[in-house]
């Protein structure tokens, strides 16, 4: 193994890992209803196939792709659709949503189906198969997962880099899914190499899950050309462009994807994820979800199905403890606060997060006072107090011209600014801004 793998900048907050970090993942049993929003992933939204009053079994399709940057979405749950219409969603949102009033009586197990045998698949098939699967990234992007396997023709991959590097704080979810499933995810591995043509997998894990370490070690497939690298501990470690620097030292320029390097990166969770797809035939229904928190009784790492509101899994990890004030969805350092406890786990759901006053204290903003600790800070090296001053003014224009589209809102300036200021979340403000005012120009 190679020393110190990392990237330049970046910072480093408590992890707070220890909560969850040796819990075994359980599986939560099932609520009294589900709820779907037909937004799940990145592009557009699936569209609806059911009505008030249908009856649907675990597995049946809900609403299907509306083209191809688009996924299906699945009944997690046996029962019957009780309404349709708008729903708290986890972005803070109202969006249209199917609510499945679950069939306490019935044993959840899915119509039969035809388990694909991925050998005998072109890789055109095992795309769709994929994309029929409703299967999209679950460390937190939601991008569908099959449009990253067909790259175009112009562009050479020749590596897969498998994202385990969870870096945020609190979040254990792909710890656990390495440490109790690494068959799947090498499987989902052997998966993906096939339908790359790539003969190459590097998997970087920060070198704080030792244990996820050894696990995906000990089970690597002999006839496969796959290393597992220990990372630095540092945030955002995670992020595809730092992830690649670190372990194949190639950079990817702005405005570039990872494909244009030669890499396609997959995260851990969606790997297992396609593994369990062409294991059982089952589409993507539930997903492991760290749950934990100061603010917790009893934090865990649970399978849950897709749709269950904030307000059921909580009770089921003792409800909240004294003192808590927020629940974020995802990490601190990046996740959404959720105003609404009947908002659901969506598909790319990672963590809940509920946080004392101690950690989510609001704290007075003082005025810029030059110190550049953001400069140092930022893993992308933009310069955060200028577009700041920009953002400040609504000077969103001037703001694209110094590079927003290159930041990828991970926080680091906010986290490290003495002067308290809202940085990231002016920068996410600003870049939903400039959309509008292009949309509204079009
Ligand atoms: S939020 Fe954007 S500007 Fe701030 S550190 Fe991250 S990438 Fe840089
Ligand atoms: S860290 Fe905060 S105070 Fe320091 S230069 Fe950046 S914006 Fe200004």
């Amino acid at each position: 193994m190679r020393a110190r793998l990392s990237f330049r900048h970046g910072v480093h907050p408590p992890e707070h890992k220890e909560l969850t970090a040796g819990v075994a993942v359980r599986r939560m049993p099932y609520p009294d209803e589900i709820i779907l929003p037909l937004r799940q992933h990145t592009g557009k939204p699936a569209r609806l196939l059911v009505k008030v009053g249908d009856r649907v079994e675990r597995g049946d399709k809900i609403a299907e792709a509306d083209g191809f940057v688009s996924v299906p979405i699945h009944a997690s749950s046996a029962g019957s659709v009780r309404d349709i219409g708008l729903w708290p969603h986890p972005d803070g949102s109202m969006a249209e949503a199917v609510r499945i009033t679950v069939d306490r009586f019935s044993p959840q197990i899915p119509r039969p189906r035809i388990i694909p045998h991925w050998e005998g698949l072109t890789p055109d098939q095992i795309v769709k198969a994929v994309q029929r699967a409703g299967v999209v990234g679950l460390g937190g992007a939601s991008f569908p997962t099959h449009v990253k396997l067909l790259p175009p023709d112009d562009v050479t991959v020749d590596t897969l880099v498998v994202n385990g590097a969870e870096c945020e704080p609190y979040l254990t979810t792909d710890h656990r899914v390495m440490v109790e499933y690494p068959e799947r995810v090498h499987h989902g591995i052997r998966i993906m190499l096939h339908t790359l043509g790539v003969s190459r997998a590097i998997i970087g894990v920060e070198r704080n899950k030792p244990d996820a370490i050894e696990a995906l070690d000990r089970t690597l497939p002999a006839d496969l050309d796959v290393t597992v690298q220990g990372l630095t501990v540092k945030y955002p470690q995670g992020y595809e462009k730092m992830l690649i620097r670190a372990l194949t030292r190639r950079e990817v320029p702005p405005g570039k994807l990872p494909m244009h390097v030669g890499v396609i990166v997959q995260n851990v969770a969606s790997l297992a994820c396609i593994a369990e797809v062409f294991e059982t035939g089952l589409p993507l229904l539930e997903r492991v979800v760290t749950v934990t928190g100061p603010g917790l009784r009893k934090p865990s790492n649970l399978i849950v199905p897709v749709g269950s509101k904030i307000r059921d899994i909580l009770g089921f990890c003792g409800g909240l403890a004294d003192g808590a004030t927020e629940i974020v969805f995802g990490g601190p350092m990046m996740g959404a606060s959720q105003p609404d406890l009947d908002a659901p786990v969506i598909k790319s759901t990672t963590g809940i997060v509920v946080l004392t006053r101690a950690e989510s204290r609001p704290r007075r903003t003082y005025p810029c006072i030059r110190c550049g600790h953001c400069l140092d800070a930022c893993p992308v090296f933009l310069n955060p107090s200028l577009l700041g001053v920009l953002a400040q003014a609504g000077r969103y224009e001037e703001m694209e011209e110094a590079d927003l589209a290159t930041c990828m809102l991970c926080g680091c300036c906010s986290y490290v600014c003495p002067s308290n200021i809202p940085l990231s979340q002016m920068f996410a403000l600003a870049k939903a801004g400039l959309q509008r005012r292009k949309q509204q120009a079009a």
